[in-house]
């Protein structure tokens, strides 16, 4: 059979790849037509609740009709033109914003494409200022376990090693340096025994390696894809101190926590410091361009800056995209005109109640809310497969990942729209 035969469907499970999948044995797949707010609609007219926000980026829902304006507006009038050299409004706006509403000692900005390289750009931003202060050994890193920062080379090397893709890789990957994950929990009164909260053995990883190592990263606070774990800021404000002591810059990966997910703007808020570099992507554009950025404080820039050869050496071709920066744009003006913070008090709240009976199911390891992310922890790991043949009866799409059947709903969900989210949730956690 020619290609041209082949349904839609049947087109795809043969020639496209998916994230993380079979190529040769896809699992079942739908085939979406369009999408409104919450909903997704299918081929065959089914609409399901976006459960997971589209990999935690929708936040204001699909296609919203200010970020599709924006889009519209400026592909009418510049959608793209090489940032070399040029420059732009939807760039320079995008960035008056940005710096109003992240913490306050990020002032440089570098835009990019996706997440992962944002992650790219922070670590070799960190790498080049440690050549430019005459630390040229500095080229590793130092993360924390069950971490998650994207699937490119050097992103991938801080990646949880058990979890991640360490083992097929070997030989390949940086060589980096892991330390447990933070072991005192959001919800736990700070333990101040650095046997026991961690720091110990952070001191010791990075003093006994402060010459090789350029830069701490990991996520503030919630670790999502390699866990869905949350804990304590205090950690980050202790860690801080320690790679002051030692001059290792610290680098925060919020790709998946920023703008209002856990409750605070950005997880950074949770702490009493900031970090060196910070990644944002995901939710940037509320889900409606790929789109990410690096920002930086004056310490760094001005130390790349001041180095040889003082360029900072990455460029790519569709940096700061006019249309992605207008998206961001227009995504950051819906987030910060609404009471953002009540809407995921509310979504939290509801979690919290509809979620509890879960605790009591045999099969359950913990049930953890914060912010707009809910998490059902299994004692067993989970198929997505198998979620998705219950999607239709339950109208919700949920794609559980490792052992968690976890929700990021759109933060414009409805009270009856969450319960039904939540009520999928216990099926899964009951039938899975
Ligand atoms: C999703 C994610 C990334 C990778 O972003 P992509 O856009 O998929 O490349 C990096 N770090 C964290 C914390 C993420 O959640």
């Amino acid at each position: 059979m020619s290609a041209a035969d082949l349904t839609q469907l049947e087109f795809d499970q043969q020639h496209l790849w998916h994230p993380y999948t079979n190529v040769v044995k896809p699992g079942p797949t739908f085939v979406v037509k369009e999408s409104e707010g919450v909903h997704i609609t299918l081929e065959d007219g089914t609409r399901l609740i976006d459960a997971m926000s589209s990999w935690w980026c929708m936040m204001h829902g699909h296609r919203n009709p200010a970020i599709t304006k924006a889009i519209h507006d400026q592909l009418d009038r510049l959608p793209h033109v090489m940032f070399g050299g040029l420059t732009h409004d939807p760039a320079i706006d995008l960035g008056r914003k940005l710096l109003e509403i992240t913490p306050e000692s990020l002032t440089r900005i570098f835009y990019c494409d996706s997440g992962s390289v944002s992650v790219e750009v922070a670590m070799k931003m960190a790498v080049q200022y440690q050549h430019a202060m005459g630390f040229e050994g500095r080229s590793q890193f130092a993360t924390v376990r069950s971490g998650y920062h994207g699937d490119t080379w050097k992103a991938m090397s801080v990646c949880d090693p058990d979890t991640g893709m360490h083992h097929l890789f070997q030989g390949a990957l940086s060589v980096q340096h892991f330390v447990s994950r933070p072991p005192v929990t959001i919800d736990q009164e700070w333990i101040d025994d650095p046997a026991r909260n961690g720091l110990a053995e952070l001191r010791q990883v990075l003093e006994g390696s402060a010459k090789k190592i350029a830069g701490f990263i990991l996520e503030p606070v919630v670790q999502g894809t390699g866990g869905m774990y949350f804990y304590h800021p205090e950690y980050l404000n202790q860690a801080r101190a320690l790679c002051d002591e030692l001059g290792i810059l610290l680098i925060f990966d919020e790709i998946a926590t920023g703008f209002g997910r856990t409750g605070a703007l950005f997880a950074t808020d949770f702490c009493t410091v900031e970090p060196d570099i910070i990644c944002l992507g995901k939710g940037l554009t509320g889900g409606h361009i790929s789109f990410a950025c690096t920002m930086t404080n004056d310490l760094v820039a001005e130390g790349v800056g001041g180095g040889n050869p003082g360029i900072f050496m990455h460029g790519p071709t569709y940096m700061a995209n006019p249309l992605a920066c207008a998206a961001a744009k227009a995504s950051l003006d819906l987030l910060t005109g609404q009471d953002w913070q009540g809407r995921v008090a509310a979504i939290s709240e509801q979690m919290q109640a509809e979620l509890a009976p879960a605790r009591d199911l045999p099969n359950v390891a913990d049930v953890r809310i914060l912010g707009a992310i809910g998490v059902i922890e299994m004692k067993h790991q989970v198929s997505a497969d198998e979620a998705h043949a219950r999607a239709h009866e339950m109208g919700v799409f949920l794609r559980p990942f490792g052992k968690n059947i976890y929700t990021m709903p759109p933060f414009i969900t409805s009270p009856d729209q969450l319960s039904e989210i939540t009520a999928g949730m216990l099926r899964l956690a009951r039938e899975l």
